[in-house]
């Protein structure tokens, strides 16, 4: 059911390529250290979000950035990052510099707050002149649309998702990292099923056992079903 998990989930999310994992936290991990983000580096992240999103920046020995969200969004507020990146960075080779710190920022994790995208348009255009990455948290955000385009497909390079019993489709428990890169998927995949070469228990990097089980992936498959109705609910309880 794992495969066919993957495929509803890249078909839901707007997305091409989708890795099905234990937790939104595992994904969040797994798709952090996929991007690149090493020992010492910053994520910038919004202040405003569920523990999950720093502790992952945490387990690849990163720190947050933290950053406000904009009153009316709750999301990462584009106007505020643009002013920080300006003031307090540095280009210095490749890399970007955060100058308080001496610290590499590796990425840019803004969080779809309780399902509502963030604004994309400005934090992608903001993110491609600064050249950073986006891993999206979108753990509660299967379903929704931002401008009309799935949650998958707002230019983020990995958007992650939850399917814990709290979210807006559950699989008992789980997660899935979606991207159109389909490289990087096959990097996430790798690193979420321990990095094992061939089958004879090779492995060239310090793997995860981050895979989704066949028995939640077949609860998230029967659940997805039900997944605009739903989001037409969520939608029916924000208007009222
Ligand atoms: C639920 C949630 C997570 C973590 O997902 P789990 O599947 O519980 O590990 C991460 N980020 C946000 C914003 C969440 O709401």
């Amino acid at each position: 059911f794992v495969t066919k998990f993957e495929e509803v989930v890249v078909e839901c999310s707007g997305s091409k390529f989708c890795v099905a994992t234990s937790a939104g936290t595992t994904g969040l991990h797994v798709a952090l250290e996929a991007i690149g983000v090493s020992r010492n580096d910053l994520v910038i992240l919004p202040s405003f979000t569920f523990i999950a999103s720093a502790n992952a920046i945490a387990y690849c020995g990163a720190s947050p950035w933290l950053f406000d969200v904009s009153e009316e969004s709750w999301t990462l507020d584009p106007a505020m990052l643009a002013r920080h990146l300006a003031s307090e960075t540095e280009q210095k080779g490749e890399e970007l510099i955060h100058k308080p710190t001496g610290k590499k920022v590796a990425a840019i994790m803004p969080v779809y707050t309780l399902g509502m995208p963030a604004n994309m348009d400005e934090i992608v255009k903001i993110a491609k002149d600064y050249n950073l990455p986006i891993v999206a948290d979108g753990a509660a955000a299967l379903g929704a649309t931002y401008k009309n385009n799935p949650s998958g497909k707002l230019g983020a390079d990995l958007t992650v998702y939850s399917f814990n019993g709290n979210k807006v489709v559950t699989a008992g428990g789980g997660g899935a990292v979606v991207g159109t890169n389909k490289n990087l998927l096959r990097l996430v995949r790798h690193l979420s099923t321990t990095a094992k070469v061939g089958e004879d228990y090779h492995h060239d990097k310090i793997g995860f056992n981050y895979r989704m089980t066949n028995i939640a992936a077949a609860v998230g498959c029967a659940q997805l079903e039900r997944l605009v109705e739903f989001v037409d609910k969520k939608r029916i309880i924000q208007e009222t």
